[in-house]
This record gives structure tokens, sequence and C-alpha cells, in this order.
């Protein structure tokens, strides 16, 4: 059976906004309105700018990315107002890009302070600084803020508002170096505030803004959460925190479908071998388009609600899965779902071998993002 030819017949990501303007509801604590928004790397791979604007709507002031660019693009999609933080930092002679799309950076060094001090304009936007707590990732580290103490002027010249830190084990909140960045951030956020009476904290992500109240502080910055996926790691869950709604829903179209036999093989490397006989389809969506490989023989799809596995390997465009269970509903054009409702992200991201994060940062421009809910703007 092939399929009339569909020169249209490619994968879909339908994202809904409305989802995540309420699983973002669920983070911000009520009337606080304390949570911005991070949507880096596009927003996680489903498009800053849309999700942005649906945020604005909702209420959210403060948006968080990785780099320069991604800051400038979000800068020239949005209207005026909010702000836009560059975990990144400021790379050397990158002020003055900062400056002109009203970027805060986040300053990571002493070196970077006093560069964004000498840098700064009177309507600059302000600066956040970062304090490492524990991850040795980014931020001033123990020496770094001590020199700073030292020169405790250089924190108003360089405009700081906001201090923040990251949490290594947020997602596991039993572990024990949880409380430990807390105690730190409170000792760092005390010997600033000494300088500094009015400077803000922000200390949580996802996880981190559902560990409990003390580690909220005035800003939280969520991200997975917000797009649909579980912020903790299997199992670690605590009681009462809020499960965020599916966000994303893949779909890709059958183009062929074929019966098959015992004793017939499947795809590269013939690496499966057909055991009882089935009805196989050829769907339109393969490891191009961020569905990841290692999910090759272990992931499944959904159609008509009938678990349809995905049988042998996953190939660049295409992927083979077993339809014998949809019954009529395999059909070529019917669209098979590989992630949303019925396939949740936390299973095809199990089968893979790898978290919610990577699946949706690697979903491939070939995949067309369809929006439900888009802000009037
Ligand atoms: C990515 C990131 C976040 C968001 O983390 P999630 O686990 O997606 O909520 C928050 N803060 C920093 C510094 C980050 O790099």
């Amino acid at each position: 059976m092939t399929a009339p030819l569909d020169s249209a017949a490619r994968p879909a990501a339908h994202i809904d906004l409305d989802a995540i303007a309420r699983n973002w509801r669920r983070l911000d604590a009520g009337d606080a309105g304390d949570a911005g928004a991070v949507v880096k790397a596009n927003g996680y791979g489903l498009g800053a700018a849309p999700i942005a604007r649906r945020l604005i709507a909702e209420g959210c002031r403060a948006f968080f990315v990785a780099t320069l660019d991604e800051g400038e693009q979000l800068r020239a999609a949005l209207p005026a107002g909010p702000s836009i933080h560059v975990f990144n930092g400021l790379a050397d002679g990158a002020g003055p890009r900062f400056l002109n799309a009203g970027l805060s950076p986040v300053l990571n060094s002493l070196a970077q302070v006093e560069a964004w001090a000498a840098a700064r304009s009177a309507d600059a936007p302000p600066a956040d600084l970062h304090v490492d707590t524990g991850m040795n990732r980014l931020g001033l580290c123990q020496g770094e803020l001590a020199a700073l103490l030292d020169r405790p002027e250089l924190i108003a010249a360089a405009g700081v508002e906001l201090v923040m830190s990251h949490l290594a084990c947020a997602d596991t909140p039993s572990h024990p170096k949880n409380a430990r960045q807390l105690a730190r951030f409170r000792d760092v956020l005390g010997a600033l505030r000494a300088h500094a009476p009015r400077l803000r904290a922000s200390l949580a992500n996802s996880a981190g803004a559902l560990l409990g109240p003390e580690h909220r502080f005035d800003l939280v910055r969520p991200g997975i959460a917000l797009y649909g996926g579980d912020p903790f790691a299997p199992g670690a869950r605590p009681a009462g925190a809020p499960t965020p709604e599916p966000v994303v829903t893949l779909t890709a179209p059958i183009i062929q479908l074929r019966d098959v036999t015992p004793g017939d093989h499947v795809g590269y490397g013939a690496a499966h071998e057909v055991d009882a006989p089935a009805r196989l389809a050829t769907v339109a969506l393969g490891y191009a388009d961020g569905v990841l490989r290692a999910g090759g023989g272990r992931g499944y799809g959904v159609l008509a609600g009938a678990r349809a596995p995905i049988v042998g390997r996953i190939s660049m465009d295409l992927i083979t899965v077993d339809v014998t269970a949809a019954g009529q509903a395999a059909r070529p054009g019917a669209r098979v779902e590989f992630l949303g409702p019925h396939a949740p992200l936390a299973d095809a991201a199990a089968a893979a071998g790898t978290i919610p994060y990577e699946l949706l940062t690697g979903l491939g421009p070939r995949c067309e993002r369809v929006y439900a809910g888009e802000a009037a703007s």
C-alpha cells in the first residue's frame, strides 16, 4: 500500500501555548508574581518568541536566555517592558550589544562585573550577579566574591539588582546538596545585602521552585516544567508538587504500510526479526527530526489509542512502527503520535536513555511548529 503523494507530509509539533501559561501559573506563587521564564535554546526547542508573548499576556516580566544572540532575537520579537537576562554572561567587547538590545547580563566573574561597570550607560538595564554555591559551572567563586566584597562600590557601579545561583540537585529533593547550597546562598546574600540592602535574589529552577518556599526567594526561573517536562528525577517528586501538563504533541504521517510474516527482517542491519504476523507502518519521522536513534526497538508511537511499538532501527527520515493493534486506523496519511498526551515525554526520554530536556531541544527544523493559543500582538 502506498500513500497518495503528499508533498506536505512531514512531522508536526503542535505546541499548546495555553498549556504553557497554565504550567507557568502553577509555578508562580499566586499573587506574588515571582516567576520568570527560561526560554533559552529557542524556548527548549518550541519557539521562544511565541512562548514569551503568551507568558507576557499571563503577567510574566522576566525572561532568561543562554546567549547574547538569543537575547537579541527575543528582544526584537517582544514589546518593550519585560527584562531579558543572558545566563552565559558578558563576553569581551559585548557591552554595546547588551546596551543596544536592552539586555541584562548575568555577570559570572569579577572581570565581568568590572567590564559591565565600565561599559554601562545611565539608562542601562540592571545586571544580575551569579555566585557559585557549589555547582562549579558558572558564577563567582568564593575568592572572587571576597574580592568583590572588598570593593562593594562595584555592586552599584555595575547596576547589580539581582543575585542568583543555581542548584545542582534540585531534581532530587532528598539530596543533601540542596540544603548546603541554600545555606551558602543565604550567606552570600547576607554579605552582599550588607552593602546593597535592596538586592533581589533568585535560586530556583523548575524543581527548585517546588522544593519549598525557602528556595523561592524573590524570583524563580522555571524552564522544563513550563514545557510539560517533569522536573524531578523518576520517583523523586515531592508529595503535593503539581504535575506539569503536556504541551507538545509530535505527530508524523504514515507513508506506507506492509504486512510481514515470521522470519522477515525490518530496517537497517536487519536488526529486528519478525516473530508473529504483523502490520507495519513506515512513518515520515527520523533522527534528523530529533527522535533519538537510541529509542529504536524500545520507544513507541500511538495510533487511535493503540500503542505502536518502534520496530528495528530508527533511520534519518523514517521510523517503522507495528500498527497491528490499531486495526483500520492504520492508513496511509494517518498521523502517529510520538509525544503528547498518549505518548508522554517521560516515556520517550526513558526509551532513548535521556531526559525530556534533550528530546525537546533536539526537535529538528523539519518538524513544523504549529501553535494553539497564540497571544494577540
Ligand atoms: C536552564 C536553567 C534554568 C531552568 O532550569 P529547568 O530545570 O529547565 O527549570 C534555570 N536557571 C539556570 C541558571 C539555567 O541554566
